[in-house]
């Protein structure tokens, strides 16, 4: 039998929410709403710098003035709980432990600029596409399996030599990423000691048992890592939807930084959600 569809909208309190966000969130709970399923909200506030509880509290309020509806969140609370992610660090931490324990990750001591500075680039014209981590800087198989905590130092999942990762997405059909081609070794912890954004999404995705994730596209090459570390913890991914960015009427893509366009300015300046939802910007990249 297939198992109920639990989708999810997570958004990550760095700023206030645009109407990208808006649009990728209320395709997500269309999605979960015709599936007959469930919508979860997880606030990824993981980042001790860069999150604010004011902007978790905004991304509920102005998500909810927008029409967002969700059956699980920190306000609703539900049995998956703890709906915010810097509440859940006994499981990333289990998850880090087990990735070590079986050689798929290592501490790396190298910085981001030491990366951007010897890498090559990626073959992907992805923006989300980092520079590929250089192999000859990989330590020997095993090195840091001792440790018995991550410790202030960075650690990367070792990516296999020759891979390719297939999935097919629900939107855009099959799609195929070539490890230390399109993609290098890449972070699951953080030297500030909590997990990166990849080991988190798929601990919790897996966690509370969401069924399909859908998130914009923007992240193709993030759920092709995904899905390795999804194999080495032994668990099962779950369906994905890559959703169209937003642009705007010059084509640029919309973003946090561009203020005119965040929910809570919209909603000043006097505009509707209804009369939001059925604006030409709105359209944009939908017919595809
Ligand atoms: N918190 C992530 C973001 O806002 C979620 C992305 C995802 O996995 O859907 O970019």
């Amino acid at each position: 039998m297939k198992p109920p569809y639990r989708g999810r909208i997570a958004p990550t309190p760095t700023g206030y929410l645009h109407l990208g966000h808006a649009r990728t969130f209320w395709i997500a709970m269309e999605r979960a709403n015709e599936a007959g399923g469930q919508l979860i909200f997880r606030d990824e506030d993981l980042d001790p710098q860069r999150c604010k509880p004011e902007f978790s509290a905004s991304a509920i309020e102005d998500l909810r003035w927008f029409g967002c509806d969700w059956q699980e969140g920190p306000d609703l609370h539900g049995p998956f709980g703890p709906y915010r992610q810097s509440e859940r660090d006994t499981l990333f931490l289990e998850a880090w432990e087990q990735l070590k324990n079986r050689g798929y990750i290592y501490p790396c001591d190298k910085s981001r600029k030491d990366v951007a500075r010897a890498a090559r680039a990626p073959h992907a014209e992805d923006e989300a596409a980092e520079p590929i981590y250089p192999e000859n800087w990989r330590p020997p198989l095993g090195h840091g399996r001792d440790a018995e905590s991550p410790g202030a130092i960075n650690w990367r999942f070792r990516v296999p030599d020759e891979r390719r990762v297939d999935f097919d997405d629900a939107r855009l059909g099959p799609c195929a990423f070539e490890c230390l081609r399109d993609f290098g070794d890449f972070l699951v912890w953080r030297k500030d000691g909590v997990p990166a954004y990849e080991l988190a999404v798929v601990v919790d995705d897996a966690a509370m048992q969401i069924s399909e994730v859908v998130r914009g596209e923007d992240l193709l090459i993030s759920t092709a890592r995904q899905l390795l570390l999804y194999e080495a913890l032994g668990l099962t991914p779950p369906g994905f939807y890559h959703a169209p960015l937003l642009c705007d009427t010059s084509g640029q893509r919309l973003a946090k930084r561009n203020r005119s366009l965040t929910l809570r300015e919209l909603r000043a300046a006097g505009h509707r959600p209804e009369q939001l939802r059925q604006s030409e910007d709105w359209w944009s990249g939908l017919d595809d």
